[in-house]
Order: C-alpha cells, then structure tokens, then sequence
C-alpha cells in the first residue's frame, strides 16, 4: 500500500488558490464597487467600475449622494474602512 499524507491534497488546493489569486491579480486591470455587496443595500442595483480605486471612491460617493441621499463627507473611518473591502480588482 502507498502512502499519502492526508494533507496533500488540501496543500494542493491551496497551492491552486495562491497562484489563482497571483493571476487574477496580474490580470486585474479596473475595480469595482457593487453596492448591493454593502450591507442594507441589497436592493441596489448599481455598480461602479474605473481603472483605479480612487475613481471608484470618488464614484461611490458621488452614487451614495444622488441613490441614496448621503453626505459621504459624513462618513466615519469605519464605514470608510468597511466600505474599502468591498472595492474588488476586476480584469475587464
Ligand atoms: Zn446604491
């Protein structure tokens, strides 16, 4: 009977992770914002997608004004900082 170490597939897969990650990375060329991903916005439809993450910022801010009728001038550190996991790279 051959031996196999009961972790090797599970390293495997995490290898396949990793070098997914490393490529979708390389790939990734814009980010999004899905404003339905925030959490009391699931019925939002909108989405923003730029080339960089500060137009994305400078769009959300601009939606969360004219959808939502927010002053994100108000918005804490926190809701900056949740808000910030949620702008995904994306390859488009
Ligand atoms: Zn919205």
């Amino acid at each position: 009977m051959r031996y196999r170490s009961p972790n090797s597939p599970n390293v495997a897969k995490c290898v396949m992770i990793m070098l997914y990650q490393m490529w979708e990375g390389t790939m990734a060329d814009a980010f999004t914002y899905a404003c339905r991903d925030c959490e009391g916005m699931e019925a939002c439809p909108a989405s923003v997608t730029a080339e960089t993450e500060e137009e994305v910022w400078r769009l959300m801010q601009l939606h969360a004004q004219v959808a939502h009728n927010e002053d994100p001038a108000e918005w804490t550190r926190e809701t900056r900082d949740y808000l910030a996991t949620l702008i995904r790279p994306v390859s488009v």
